[in-house]
C-alpha cells in the first residue's frame, strides 16, 4: 500500500511576524526541492496570513493549531473552521497532547472538533499519545485505543492521525523506530476494527515526538510510519527541509 507522506511543522506558540515571513520565503526558493509528499505548516493563528500570502499556489498546504467545535457564536478567545477557510487553511490539528493537558480537552471534545472540521471540509490531524506513566503502567494500547475509537471520524474523508508519545513531545527522547512501529501496527488495527480494512490501510499515522534531522530516516523506514509531526527541529526551515530531504531518499512513495 503505497501512502503519499505527510510532513507538518507544529510552530506552536514561537516565531513572530517576521520569522513567518522568512520561514514561508525559505520554503518557496525550495519548493522544486520537495518530494511528493503533503507538506503542512501549522503556524499560530495571526501568522496564517502571512503564510497563506506568501505560500499561494505552492504545493505547501498549511492550517491552524485547533478550531472550535462551533462554526460561529460566543467563544472568546476560540477560532473557527470558516476563519481557518479565510485563508485557505486545508488542515487543522485536533487533540494534541499540550490542548489536552493545558487546557482539559476531552476525547468528547476532540471528537467534537474533528467531526466539524470534517463537515467543514478541513482535514483534521487528529494526535493521540500515551503519557510516560500510562507506558509505565503498560497502559499504553489502552489510551491509544481510546482516543482513537472517540475521536476517529467516520467515513471515507481526509484525515490523518498522529501518534505522539507526550513523554517524547519537546523533550529529547524520541522513541525508537520500534516503539513508534510497534504503536502505529496498533493503532492501524485499531483503525481497521472500526473503519475496516481497506481506509486503515489508506489512514496516514504521522509519528511526533523530538523528531531531528538525525533521526527521521530511522523512523520513516519504519512501514507503518507515514510522515511526521514535528515541533522544535520545525522551527528553522532548513531543519525541517533536512528532515524531509533525508526521508526522501529512504522511501520514496505517493
Ligand atoms: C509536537 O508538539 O507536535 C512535537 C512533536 O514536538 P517536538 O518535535 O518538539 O517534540
Amino acid at each position: 500500500m503505497s501512502r503519499r507522506p505527510v510532513f507538518a511543522a507544529n510552530w506552536k506558540m514561537s516565531l513572530r511576524r517576521g520569522a513567518a515571513d522568512a520561514y514561508a520565503g525559505r520554503l518557496r526558493e525550495a519548493v522544486h526541492e520537495l518530494p511528493a509528499a503533503d507538506v503542512v505548516l501549522f503556524p499560530p493563528f495571526p501568522l496564517i496570513p502571512v503564510v497563506a500570502e506568501l505560500l499561494a499556489g505552492s504545493p505547501v498546504a498549511w492550517g491552524g493549531q485547533d478550531l472550535h467545535p462551533e462554526e460561529a457564536g460566543a467563544h472568546t478567545g476560540d477560532v473557527s473552521a470558516l476563519h481557518l477557510l479565510d485563508w485557505d487553511s486545508t488542515w487543522v490539528l485536533c487533540g494534541h497532547s499540550e490542548r489536552r493537558a493545558e487546557h482539559g480537552e476531552t476525547d468528547e471534545l476532540v471528537a467534537a472538533k474533528v467531526a466539524r472540521a470534517q463537515r467543514s471540509g478541513l482535514r483534521p490531524l487528529l494526535c493521540v499519545g500515551e503519557t510516560e506513566e500510562a507506558r509505565r503502567a503498560g497502559r499504553t494500547e489502552e489510551v491509544l485505543a481510546r482516543q482513537l475509537s472517540a475521536a476517529a471520524p467516520a467515513g471515507d474523508g481526509e484525515w490523518a492521525l498522529a501518534y505522539e508519545p507526550v513523554w517524547a513531545i519537546g523533550t529529547g527522547r524520541t522513541a525508537t523506530p520500534e516503539i513508534a512501529q510497534e504503536a502505529h501496527a496498533f493503532l492501524r488495527s485499531v483503525a481497521a476494527g472500526r473503519l475496516g480494512e481497506a481506509l486503515a490501510a489508506r489512514l496516514r499515522i504521522l509519528y511526533g515526538g523530538s523528531v531531528k534531522p538525525d533521526n527521521a530516516a530511522a523512523l520513516v523506514s519504519q512501514p507503518d510510519i507515514d510522515g511526521f509531526l514535528i515541533g522544535g527541529a520545525s522551527l528553522d526551515p532548513d531543519s525541517f527541509l533536512d528532515i524531509i530531504r533525508r526521508c526522501a531518499s529512504v522511501r520514496p512513495r505517493g
